[in-house]
């Protein structure tokens, strides 16, 4: 049974490892941080937020300064999709945000049916699948 847990992650309860949903990629063993497996790229902050003043002028910009904040991506080593960001004090280590029970998870999920595509599509809050129109507008002209 595979249960997702992000957008791009899911645990093999059999196997006890993380996956990518996207690529099935094998992340690492579910028992441990699914960072350790992926690729991280240590960004420049002022390259996520450009200054709003001219740094030649100015010395704060309102771009975060890279002497006191990292900003982490993480992307899956196969197929490459972004899994995850964070913003962090310099030397911080990465966050362990995800670590799961796996025994108790075996055990809740022992009796379920794994999710349909629609129970993993989630809620329908704005009716989207009863959205159906074309968009090729008719356009009437008036008899001038
Ligand atoms: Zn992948």
């Amino acid at each position: 049974m595979k249960v997702p847990v992000t957008e791009y992650l899911e645990i093999d309860l059999e196997r006890e490892l993380w996956l990518c949903r996207r690529c099935g990629h094998e992340v690492g063993p579910a028992r441990q941080a699914y960072k350790e497996g992926l690729l991280v790229y240590a960004r420049d902050p002022a390259e996520i937020h450009k200054p709003i003043l001219d740094p030649a002028l100015y010395e704060f910009t309102f771009a975060p300064d890279g002497k006191w904040i990292s900003i982490l991506e993480y992307y899956c080593p196969d197929c490459g999709v972004m899994m995850e960001t964070e913003y962090l004090p310099i030397g911080h280590p990465p966050l362990n945000d995800m670590q799961f029970d796996l025994d108790a998870l075996k055990a809740q999920w022992s009796g379920r049916e794994p999710l349909t595509e629609a129970e993993l599509a989630g809620p329908d809050p704005v009716g989207m699948s009863q959205h159906h129109h074309s968009h090729k507008q008719k356009h009437e002209h008036g008899g001038r």
